[in-house]
């Protein structure tokens, strides 16, 4: 994703409603930002947030929450939540690397990974969102029988993601190495903004659903 550095991103950020700062003191506790009792569907890498406010318009019994590493990039899902304020959506503007600060053990239902940094460099292979090390991370806040949906159109990460279920303790749930033309797994797909635009060019899109092994 292009970065440029928007004045005023931090500002703005830091006084909205919709994104919850020190999130680490809510570990444990998410239930108490809910209205009424939810599970708790996020997105990893949310971008401009147009998939997560889809969804929560879609489901309003599950609370999501959004997280971005970037205040110049998630400035654009809090002004669509300003312009459409939506109940059971929450923005974190953090790094992913320190998620098991903010969820506790069984905390999450449902993890999202849209269209994930690629990081080609196999030096950099430790930051890709679905890698080994990042399946740990997930693996301490996810319940039991939580799942984790990761979708993208770069088939060189999409290969090194599959690669990485089974030494990381997870099993494949659905695969399908062509979204858009998966009866089954298509059904109810909600697009990415990048989705969108890498699939219009004609390219296919990969999706897997992963779970624990008991
Ligand atoms: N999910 C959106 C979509 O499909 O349209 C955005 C995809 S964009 C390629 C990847 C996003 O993930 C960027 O906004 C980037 O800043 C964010 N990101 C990458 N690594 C992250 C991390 N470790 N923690 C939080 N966000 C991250």
């Amino acid at each position: 994703m292009r970065l440029r550095n928007i004045t005023g991103a931090d500002e703005v950020i830091e006084k909205s409603e919709y994104v919850i700062k020190e999130p680490e003191k809510m570990k444990g506790n998410w239930k108490t930002v809910m209205k009424q009792p939810a599970p708790l569907h996020i997105e990893i890498g949310m971008g401009k947030g147009r998939f997560l406010m889809d969804m929560a318009k879609q489901n309003p019994d599950i609370f999501y929450i959004g997280i971005e590493k970037y205040s110049s990039v998630l400035l654009r899902a809090v002004q669509k939540m300003e312009e459409t304020p939506l109940d059971n959506l929450r923005f974190i503007l953090m790094d992913a690397k320190e998620i098991e600060s903010v969820f506790d053990k069984e905390e999450v239902e449902r993890i999202y990974l849209n269209f994930s940094d690629p990081w080609p460099k196999d030096r950099h292979a430790k930051r890709r969102l679905p890698s080994r090390q990042f399946l740990e991370r997930f693996d301490h806040i996810l319940k039991a029988d939580g799942t984790l949906e990761f979708k993208t159109d770069n088939r060189d990460l999409f290969d090194f993601a599959v690669e990485e279920v089974k030494p990381a303790g997870w099993e494949i749930a659905g695969i399908t190495y062509d979204l858009h033309h998966d009866e089954t797994m298509n059904r109810g797909n909600v697009m990415t903004e990048y989705e969108e635009k890498f699939s219009s060019k004609g390219n296919p899109i990969y999706k897997y659903i992963i779970f624990r092994e008991h």
